[in-house]
């Protein structure tokens, strides 16, 4: 299970409120996307639904529960972040494995996890390197295969692609496509690129300025957009 329920989420970093009240259903299984202009609120956003950062006010509530006093490593979430955040020390295998052992996972489940999800993601060869023996592209699958070996209620993904070259950028957005089509996982990918938004999402959640424009699928928001901030960032005249 991974639903989640956001309830009048407000924001503030000092005097500035970053996000307005956000109001947001996400249904177990499902892949959200958040696009909006840079500095509208999309990372804060996620960072709230991980726990890495406390609202203002309001609730996020995961399955049901309200987690205002859980702890981010309690809350069942993996989040992939644009920089992939590994280890450059440890193994392509430790990078991967150490939240579950630091968490007391028995080495043979670590190792039964890693193996799936290497082979998931096209990872075996790589399992012995560090991170700087790998193309940015195969150090962001490492970064995903992370994520996925903690069998997560929730993935968050904060601009995986950005830094990765067009190319790259299909592929690592196709495997990420098959990988919620396989784990059935409930997903929320924030992203700047229409395309990826289009492609990916079941539904599409416009931010902007630290409020929600509008929520729809991707033809829904294409062929009828709420506004023109929509309808210019979909790419659709109204
Ligand atoms: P986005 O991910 O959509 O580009 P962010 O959520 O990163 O936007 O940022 C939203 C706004 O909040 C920006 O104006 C940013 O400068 C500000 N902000 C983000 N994090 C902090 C912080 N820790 N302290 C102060 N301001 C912040
Ligand atoms: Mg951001």
């Amino acid at each position: 299970m991974g639903s989640l329920k956001i309830e009048n989420v407000k924001k503030a970093f000092g005097p500035v409120e970053v996000l307005k009240g956000i109001d947001l259903e996400v249904t177990d299984g499902e892949f959200v996307v958040f696009v909006g202009p840079s500095g509208c609120g999309k990372s804060t956003l996620l960072r709230v639904i991980a726990g890495l950062e406390d609202s203002t006010s309001g609730r996020v509530l995961i399955d049901g529960e309200d987690v205002s006093v859980t702890p981010p490593a309690k809350r069942g979430i993996a989040m992939v972040f644009q920089t992939y955040a590994l280890y450059p020390h440890l193994t392509v295998k430790n990078n991967m494995g150490l939240g579950l052992k630091q968490a007391g996972t028995p080495a043979p489940e670590i190792d039964r996890r890693i193996g799936i999800a290497s082979s998931m993601l096209s990872l075996e060869p790589y399992l012995e390197r560090r991170p700087a023996e790998l193309s940015g592209g195969q150090r962001q699958r490492v970064a995903i295969g992370r994520a996925v070996v903690r069998e997560p209620k929730l993935f968050l993904f904060d601009e995986p692609l950005s830094n990765l070259d067009a190319a790259l950028r299909v592929n690592t957005r196709l495997e990420i496509a098959q990988l919620h089509r396989r784990l059935k996982a409930t997903m929320i990918y924030v992203t700047h690129d229409q395309v990826e938004a289009m492609t990916l999402a079941d539904k599409i959640v416009v931010l902007n300025a630290g409020r929600i424009e509008q929520i729809g699928g991707p033809m829904e928001l294409y062929n009828a957009p709420a506004n023109e901030f929509v309808a210019g960032f979909i790419g659709s005249p109204k």
